[in-house]
């Protein structure tokens, strides 16, 4: 077996246009990689269980929630054809075991809810899904957030959003140098649930149905042992994340 253990870390809310950020960290990179949803849970839904929530169900968190109490996820997979444990340490909201996450995984736990991407203990023969929220809602931070609405701010607050996100996300990244240490036997991979607006479309947000292809183009990247710098061009779906794990494990 190629593998003694595999990380996926989710990063809430990570843009595409990063990914180049990411460049020390990991070898292969998935430059036309898109999500169908919106917000984190069908996002998840279908990257962890290759999920498609169609349109109705997308905001019918009712529908949702049984979804995620009732599909095998690829903790079912892992088990099954590697008999490895699986564990999740998670940012809570949307990810608790509330809307029914973890029923097929070994530990399903919520970790601090920011994440700041510091290394986390791992084991051999383990499938280990990390997600953060440490990029996400960081607008918060700005008080007078409904004032953008008034023209006059907006610029301004356009470029104030994206240099908080872009502070945010090297903190982040700079927490990952622990990456580079892992053993060559780990695989680690990287992506996002959807992606954020910064001022695209005057929005600063996801969740919401806008046709902008910054929510919907999400990074993916992996870190393999041999180190060879790939970039893949062909258009890949958040359903298909599942799939391509278990075929590059296996
Ligand atoms: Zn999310």
């Amino acid at each position: 077996m190629k593998y003694n253990n595999v990380i996926l870390i989710s990063v809430d809310a990570l843009r595409a246009d990063y990914l180049h950020c990411f460049e020390d960290l990991f070898n292969i990179k998935c430059l036309n990689y898109k999500t169908n949803s919106t917000w984190t849970l069908p996002a998840h839904l279908e990257m962890l269980a290759s999920k498609k929530c169609n349109k109705s169900i997308k905001g019918d968190i009712k529908k949702l929630k049984n979804f995620v109490k009732n599909d095998k996820t690829i903790a079912t997979d892992i088990k099954e054809k590697l008999g490895w444990k699986t564990r999740a340490s998670v940012g809570g909201g949307y990810m608790d075991k509330y809307f029914g996450w973890g029923n097929d995984w070994d530990k399903w736990d919520n970790q601090e809810r920011d994440w700041k991407g510091e290394e986390i203990c791992t084991h051999n023969n383990e499938f280990l899904f990390i997600h953060t929220y440490y990029l996400h809602n960081w607008w918060h931070d700005f008080p007078k957030y409904r004032d953008v609405q008034k023209k006059k701010m907006l610029y301004k607050y356009k470029i104030k959003c994206k240099k908080c996100y872009e502070k945010r996300l090297l903190k982040f990244i700079k927490n990952l140098r622990w990456i580079k240490k892992t053993s060559p036997n780990t695989l680690i991979c990287l992506t996002a649930d959807h992606g954020e607006s910064l001022g695209e479309n005057n929005q600063f947000t996801h969740g919401v149905d806008i046709r902008s292809d910054v929510i919907y183009h999400i990074p993916l990247m992996f870190r393999t042992p041999d180190k060879k710098q790939k970039e893949v061009l062909r258009p890949i779906m958040a359903i298909e994340l599942k799939d391509i794990l278990l075929k590059i494990i296996l």
